[in-house]
């Protein structure tokens, strides 16, 4: 291995440290350094910025683990006019991801993600981090040139290894007493995803010394354009008020969902913000289908996938990961039926909480078994949802439509039996296929409107029963929302009566004190989350 090229690129990788800030920082007007206490909610709010705008001015920042000291951008000198770099889809990090498989899955150059993610630290990426895979548009393209010069202590490799049939980087470093960054930083050109037998990596520095280099580095600056978009003219607007939501909108003016949205695409009805023009009449009565030409600026998020806006009330599909009403949280357990789901129902009633479940028909445990049966039915008739999460838990990205359809069909009519209803939502397994437009229209197709994220994951699963730690996330997660969906499992490897029950007391006890009300998937998202009878199947 060359060591010049070792030293090289740990350079690179300390300045990038030192600076990494959002993508826009050349174009940021004003600057905010997060102190204790803040939460990204908080500062957006106290900036008058919608989420989705300081998100995009603030590009891989983790709210669910803001860094004290972080500089974040509150305000941009493009913010009303089309900007220079606003993303244009985002990506959400889901389990399992690495930038690696994220750069390849959206046809994206290393360089060029890393470009459009300045802030995103690959070696530590977290779930649930909005990443930038493409920006408004690449019409014009400009090259900037950026001379960097820096001065880093490297380290000269006195011991080698080679890396032999079965090795990971995880066994070689935990071999050699290496925590993963020293091993990291001497083999920065080392692709742990993919260690090739008879690579040489280091395992020993020599006595450090220092180098210094200059390198030339080429950024891409992106320019945006305006996109077109078809809607409909409207003849009556209606100004959004303190405590609106979308749902009241449409119900007050008695438009389906599909006929306010296709007047409104490009209403944020999970961020809906006071003071908003929306329309609630489009001024051909008889038909909306009316095109005019409007030139606007679309931002687009991974966080809502909306079809195509035509005349004929065409369904959407929708992803959501918060309540419409601030105030209301959804708590929410996957992967069961369980063991203890009969003693998690007992504590709902104890607590007056409501809750939802999606479950899997065959899974951790099967749908027809008769206590499975039992609890489903109690569970529906004491208020709380059961929802989708596949018959037998597949990726579905994975599967052909065929299987997706059999996957969801097995599933509805085991539930139908059961409860007389046919959910029309669902939950992904492993969150597969959110960005999916194939897995999407599938769904779609088979009259599915909502998929149901998460803005809070309890992270249950991996610290099994470690209260404290759970909480923390729980609690970190909170802060950014004051209505979220929030993750929880009937089953993962380890999971005990007390450790479930514990948990999910502690919970409802802390969203109570904050005066939050738990309630299920219906209520919080005020949409229907079963098929009118005669849907489906
Ligand atoms: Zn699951």
């Amino acid at each position: 291995m060359n060591l010049k090229i070792i030293s090289l690129v740990y350079a690179l990788l300390s300045l990038h440290k030192a600076s990494s800030f959002p993508l826009n920082k050349r174009s940021c007007e004003k600057t905010y350094n997060v102190i204790k206490g803040d939460t990204c909610y908080n500062i957006w709010k106290k900036y008058g910025l919608t989420e989705t705008e300081f998100k995009n001015l603030n590009l891989g920042v983790n709210c669910n683990n803001l860094q004290i000291g972080t500089s974040l951008c509150v305000s941009s000198s493009s913010a009303s006019s089309p900007s220079s770099s606003s993303c244009k889809t985002f990506y959400t990090v889901k389990k399992g991801d690495y930038c690696y498989k994220i750069w390849n899955a959206h046809g994206l150059s290393e360089s060029t993600f890393r470009s459009l993610n300045p802030h995103v630290n690959c070696e530590n990426l977290q779930i649930d981090t909005q990443v930038c895979v493409k920006t408004s548009s690449t019409s014009t393209t400009k090259k900037a040139t950026a001379t960097a010069t820096s001065t880093s202590n490297s380290s000269s490799c006195s011991t080698h290894y080679t890396v032999v049939k079965n090795d990971t980087c995880y066994n070689i470093w935990t071999k050699y007493n290496l925590s993963e960054s020293t091993f990291r930083s001497f083999n920065s050109n080392v692709n742990c995803e993919n260690l090739q037998i008879g690579t040489q990596v280091c395992v020993k520095a020599s006595t450090p010394t220092t180098t210094t280099t200059t390198t030339t580095t080429t950024k891409k600056a992106t320019t945006t354009t305006t996109t077109t978009t078809t809607t409909s003219s409207c003849s009556k607007h209606y100004t959004v008020v303190k405590n609106d939501t979308c749902y009241n909108i449409w119900t007050k003016y008695n438009l389906s969902e599909s006929t306010f949205r296709s007047f409104n695409p490009n209403v944020n009805c999970e961020n809906l913000q006071i003071g908003t023009q929306v329309c609630v009449k489009a001024s051909t009565p008889t038909n909306a289908s009316t095109p005019t030409t409007a030139t606007t600026t679309t931002t687009t998020t991974t966080k809502k996938v909306e079809s195509s806006v035509t005349s004929n009330a065409s369904p959407t599909f929708t992803w959501l990961r918060e309540c419409q009403t601030e105030n209301n949280y959804a708590l929410s357990f996957d992967d069961g039926i369980y063991l203890y789901d009969e003693d998690l129902l007992d504590l709902l009633k104890r607590k007056g909480v409501k809750v939802t479940f999606f479950i899997n028909g065959n899974n951790v445990s099967s749908i027809k078994t008769e206590s499975v049966r039992n609890t489903i039915k109690r569970a529906y008739q004491e208020g709380h949802n059961i929802l989708s999460h596949t018959w037998s838990h597949k990726d579905l990205t994975t599967c052909s439509s065929d299987t997706i359809r059999s996957e969801l069909k097995l599933l509805e009519d085991e539930i139908y039996a059961i409860i007389g209803q046919r959910p029309k939502s669902i939950r992904p397994p492993y969150m597969a296929g959110i960005n999916d437009s194939r897995v999407i229209n599938t769904l779609q197709s088979y009259g599915y409107s909502y998929g149901i994220l998460w803005k809070i994951d309890s992270r249950d699963w991996e610290n099994k029963g470690d209260i404290n730690t759970i909480l923390h996330t729980f609690k970190t997660g909170l802060a950014t929302s004051h209505r979220p969906i929030i993750l929880n499992h009937s089953f993962y490897e380890g999971i005990t009566k007390e450790k479930l029950l514990t948990l999910v007391e502690k919970e409802i006890d802390y969203l109570s004190s904050m005066g939050l009300t738990g309630v299920n998937m219906e209520t919080c998202i005020g949409h229907k989350v079963y098929r009118n009878s005669g849907e489906g199947f």
